[in-house]
């Protein structure tokens, strides 16, 4: 995600970051790399213009560089600015007196109706009962694909036989309400290009529905492209936030970045990915650490407590702080791990980890190869590690299909890793094993 932006950024935040002293000069030499990079991460014009001139007048006019830490303060204001132009204030969606209706907007092709599943997926979590309602009349596939999705998360969702989009929504609304759900969320038809039966066709939906969300879905690698088409929509139907998809395909960022300055909306949701937990809520400030390689320690505690049950929790925090770690703990916090998402994306959202990650592949399949080797230990070799003795290294290696060296390297791994848990459970933070650290 906005990798090329976040690579530019970081290298020209990096030297200004170290810089002892600070001058007018290496400001603004500063702020035309910023400009450029922005530039070229297809950010909107206007946009760049004032954001470069916004950031500039406060790191020249705020006494700043007279500061020993000048170079950090410019990062703080450009990290603040950044954050500021993806947007303030509230992004949460409105509630009102179930069901309250939530509608769908975009192009087709914008990840429309896979958002739809995915935000009641996101609603559900949070403990509402949502359902689905099919209006995309337009592709006949769409009701199908939509179906589908609500099968494989168990949510309702209703279809109508019509060929008009007003009735079918209508009528789905009417049923959801009969069935007591409180959040209906309604997928509308995408053309390919905005245009005049597209927004008409919308429009009634929208007066027959009433929604209190309108949401309108954008695909962020589409770059300048989709803040035309939010501008578009604008003209004819006011929405209320935007969800940005394919963000996990995005290098550049200028979407994310132009779309709350162009039309004054907030992005509300970002999706990251085709699965239908791959939907996150949208955090302006969050996002600009991510993308000047800051980390985002909060979004990933969101995601292990989501991927972790409570009870599971409290028991995994009790075994650490009395230093026990056995292969099944070990298990468990690596099949945590891998709910999160890919681990790369995971590990890049710690401090400082973002830029060191480059070129480096994290190997999925390693970590299937380390589930391997522990499935293949008896439970009483996962609870009691010291019993694994030779013989039993070469069974668990060819049991596994991996080698005595890759065992002997777990093995080791394990230990390290109590070693880390026991001082993490006295309050101290771990020293980093030495391959890590330096
Ligand atoms: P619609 O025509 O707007 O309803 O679009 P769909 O929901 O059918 O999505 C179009 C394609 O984009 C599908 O193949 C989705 O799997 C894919 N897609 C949607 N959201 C994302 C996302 O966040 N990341 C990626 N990589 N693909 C996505």
């Amino acid at each position: 995600m906005f990798d090329t932006l976040s690579d530019r950024l970081q290298l020209t935040l990096g030297d200004l970051g170290r810089a002892k002293r600070l001058d007018e000069d290496a400001v603004n030499k500063a702020m035309r790399e910023i400009r450029l990079a922005l530039l070229e991460a297809d950010v909107n014009f206007q946009v760049v213009k004032d954001f470069v001139a916004g950031v500039k007048a406060a790191a020249l006019g705020e006494d700043i560089l007279k500061g020993l830490d000048a170079g950090q303060q410019v990062v703080k204001l450009v990290h603040d600015r950044l954050a500021e132009l993806m947007g303030s204030g509230d992004s949460k969606l409105a509630f009102g007196r179930p069901p309250t209706v939530i509608l769908m907007t975009g192009l087709q092709g914008s990840g429309k109706t896979t958002t739809s599943a995915k935000l009641a997926l996101h609603l559900r979590r949070q403990g509402k009962r949502p359902g689905l309602v099919a209006a995309d009349l337009q592709r006949p596939a769409a009701i199908d694909q939509l179906e589908q999705l609500g099968r494989q998360i168990a949510i309702p969702v209703y279809r109508t036989d019509t060929s008009d989009p007003v009735r079918a929504a209508a009528e789905g609304l009417e049923r959801a309400k009969g069935d007591g759900l409180d959040v209906v969320i309604v997928d509308t038809a995408g053309r390919l290009h905005v245009d005049e039966a597209l927004m008409d066709e919308l429009a009634r939906v929208r007066d027959a529905v009433k929604p209190l969300n309108v949401l309108l879905v954008l695909d962020a690698m589409t770059g300048q492209e989709a803040v035309n088409v939010a501008e578009a929509f604008q003209r004819r139907i006011a929405f209320d936030g935007v969800v940005l998809t394919k963000l996990d395909g995005d290098a550049r960022g200028g979407a994310a970045l132009s779309v709350k300055a162009i039309t004054g909306k907030p992005i509300k949701f970002a999706s990251v990915g085709e699965k239908l937990d791959q939907l996150e809520v949208f955090h302006p400030d969050r996002m600009a650490s991510r993308i000047l390689g800051m980390g985002d320690v909060l979004t990933l505690i969101e995601k292990a407590e989501a991927a972790v049950a409570e009870d599971e929790q409290a028991e995994m925090e009790r075994r650490m702080r009395s230093g026990e770690f056995t292969f099944d703990d070990f298990l468990k916090s690596y099949r945590m791990v891998r709910r999160m998402g890919p681990l790369k994306g995971v590990l890049k959202m710690l401090p400082g980890v973002g830029k060191q990650l480059d070129g480096i592949d994290v190997d999925e399949g390693q970590m299937a190869r380390v589930e391997a080797i522990v499935l293949s230990m008896t439970p009483q070799e996962r609870r009691l590690p010291h019993l694994i003795n030779g013989p039993r290294r070469r069974r668990i290696a060819a049991g596994s299909g991996t080698s005595i060296d890759e065992v002997n390297k777990l093995l080791a791994a394990r230990k390290q890793m109590q070693k880390m848990m026991k001082q993490l459970g006295k309050g101290k933070l771990p020293a980093l094993p030495p391959e890590l650290s330096g």
